[in-house]
């Protein structure tokens, strides 16, 4: 009998393959793109007629290719970034499988011009239906030029799977986007059928990150000018590199969400999310934060090798990932909402002990090549403090002259120092307003707060550290008294003993029901402990179960709450800033620990949209 099986022709072999790795235009289009960005190309120029259908025509100017190569580069698992399966561990280039070219060629009719440096002319090969056509020498310049003509030529049904053109359009403009977010060093320009889409100059000079944000600012208008939050952070098994949207310049989908895993561009349900869950209480319902990240680790800890488009990838601790991420925008959040008044004398006095609490380090943007503060600033005593200190222009690393966004060729780099950066602090500008909320101008915009959310943050905060110290401070009472419970609360009262103590209250346990009060937290208000303790009482029978993590969250909340200043009291200015400045020194200063917002910035974007005529 003949053999049933037998090998396919690779004609025909990378034809099914191609399903896999070209599923439409944009997805051959990222290939490509990923090719020249793998050569270390310096410009790139894509050409596409009909959604990239018709054309798709990429011109880059990195290493080329020899003449064998030029060839070669067509045949299935041809490539020159792996030699062996360990190099799968290690892999930090874009491409590694060696089957896009084959599998775009096996679909279409290519024609490749490539030159390398070295050499005086070039080399030009024809591919049709991953069958070869011709090869022949050629002048052109040194680079890459690829050519995909009439894509799914012959293979009918993947065609009629397409959606309209302006829908692959839109994808193929989003991945040029997304692969020039990912090296602003490289310019690009992007037509469609003759028209300039796109046009990004390659960015020179800077830091890295700073590249990264004229980068976006180039590719996503001036509306992200001034609202991105630098990020920099490094772990040893993660390092962390981007830019953070401002809640100001939050957007309608999640399409703008940029994670980068060794410079892979990734979409991650649970990294996506963990950004957003730093951002809780910040946004509106319903929208999202901008964001670039860019995290780096040892390859082995990453498994790009899952998905035919390398576009998801598994991670060995993925629940660490998270945390670590979230942390991380947190705290570079924190920093931004302090950033008024980070940069001036206030958090200095802090630190000299004025406030209990010690600063925590800050590891985000201080420190780094980012922020450029300046050394003359006058130090404020706490007593002269003058208010919100502006946030120098200094500290504003996207700063740059007005100019045309798309540049032909890179400017010099944009000064980053403002010279209104070192004016003097406006004379200090706090009020109430409906006896609870705290309302402050800002350099950009206006900031309200609740006193009462902000307060029970502080409280909160200093609770849980009090737990840590395991001492918290402790108000001795002039006139200790006691206190009757039921033998049940009692009970309760003796198993927290300890955990009451790090509170900072001092409790005498007397024969029968009787407790005497002798100390109570510095925080809470004298004369309300009774209530604070039945508080605690209850709120510990609830979570009793559960870890004595939680019970202890419940105690410092309960007490946060039960503590804090009510709205519809009037506060000083003193007061007003003390509370504000309490607040910035917190760890997470932008929400109340019940998740509601401490305070509700209002930038540029939402004064226009209420003033806007329609
Ligand atoms: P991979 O990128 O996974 O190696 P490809 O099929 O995309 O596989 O490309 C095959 C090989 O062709 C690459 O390894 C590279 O050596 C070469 N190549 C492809 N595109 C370019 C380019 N634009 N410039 C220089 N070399 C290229
Ligand atoms: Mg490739």
């Amino acid at each position: 009998m003949e053999p049933r099986i037998h090998v396919l022709p690779e004609a025909l072999a990378n034809k099914i393959a191609a399903g896999e790795v070209v599923q439409r235009p944009s997805s051959a289009l990222k290939e490509l793109l990923e090719n020249s960005i793998d050569a270390g190309a310096k410009r790139i120029e894509v050409r596409l007629k009909g959604s990239g259908s018709t054309l798709m025509h990429v011109i880059d100017d990195g290493s080329g290719m020899g003449p064998e190569d030029a060839v070669s580069c067509f045949r299935r698992h041809a490539t020159s970034k792996i030699q062996s399966a360990e190099d799968l561990d290690a892999i930090l280039t874009l491409g590694f499988r060696g089957e896009a070219l084959a599998s775009i060629a096996a679909v279409s009719q290519v024609e490749l011009r490539t030159r390398r440096a070295e050499e005086a002319s070039g080399t030009r090969v024809r591919v049709e239906g991953g069958e070869w056509i011709g090869t022949e020498p050629v002048a052109t310049p040194v680079g890459t030029s690829i050519a995909v003509r009439n894509l799914f030529y012959n293979v009918p049904a993947r065609r009629a799977f397409l959606k309209t053109p302006a829908t692959e359009f839109k994808h193929a403009q989003e991945t040029v986007e997304t692969l020039a977010l990912s090296v602003p060093r490289v310019g690009f320009a992007l037509y469609h059928e003759d028209v300039e889409i796109l046009r990004v100059p390659a960015i020179e000079g800077g830091t890295e990150l700073e590249a990264l944000a004229e980068r976006v600012v180039d590719l996503f208008g001036k509306e992200f000018r001034d609202q991105l939050i630098p990020l920099e952070e490094e772990t040893s098994y993660l390092t962390i590199r981007g830019i953070l949207g401002t809640p100001d310049v939050y957007r309608r989908s999640r399409g703008e969400q940029y994670l980068f895993v060794n410079g892979r561009f990734i979409r991650h349900r649970s990294l996506e999310h963990g950004v957003l869950a730093a951002f809780q209480g910040l946004l509106p319902d319903g929208t999202y934060p901008f964001f670039a990240l860019f995290l780096s680790l040892n390859p082995v800890h990453v498994d790009v090798n899952v998905h035919p488009t390398k576009s998801e990838v598994k991670f060995d601790d993925e629940r660490g990932m998270y945390s670590v991420l979230q942390t991380v925008v947190r705290r570079a959040l924190s920093l931004w909402a302090r950033a008024p008044i980070s940069e001036g004398a206030p958090l200095q006095a802090l630190s000299e002990g004025i406030f209990a609490a010690p600063i925590p380090q800050v590891s985000a943007s201080q420190g780094s090549s980012w922020s450029n503060p300046s050394p003359s600033r006058p130090r404020l005593e706490p007593g002269t403090y003058t208010g919100w200190v502006p946030e120098p222009a200094s500290a504003l690393p996207f700063e740059r002259p007005q100019e045309p966004l798309l540049r032909t060729s890179p400017a010099s780099i944009p000064s980053r120092v403002n010279p209104e950066g070192t004016e003097a602090a406006p004379t200090s500008i706090l009020f109430q307003v409906l006896d609870r909320y705290i309302v402050s101008p800002l350099p950009t915009g206006l900031m309200v707060l609740d006193q009462t959310a902000a307060h029970e943050r502080v409280l909160f905060e200093r609770a849980r550290q009090s737990f840590d110290s395991g001492m918290g401070m402790s108000q001795q009472l002039l006139f200790p008294h006691t206190v009757e419970f039921s033998p049940g609360d009692l009970e309760l009262l003796k198993e927290l003993k300890s955990d009451l103590f790090a509170l900072g209250f001092d409790l005498d346990f007397l024969s029968g029901r009787s407790v005497l009060v002798r100390g109570v937290p510095a925080d809470i208000r004298v004369g309300a402990e009774r209530a604070i303790l039945g508080d605690l009482i209850a709120q510990y029978r609830d979570l009793r179960t559960k870890l004595s993590l939680k019970a202890r969250e419940a105690l410092a909340r309960s007490l946060a709450r039960r503590s804090a200043i009510a709205p519809g009291t009037r506060l000083s200015e003193q007061e007003m800033r003390g509370l504000i400045e309490q607040l910035f020194q917190c760890e997470t200063p932008l929400v109340a620990p019940d998740g509601r917002p401490t305070l509700i910035r209002m930038g540029r974007d939402e004064f226009e949209r209420r003033f806007a005529r329609s």
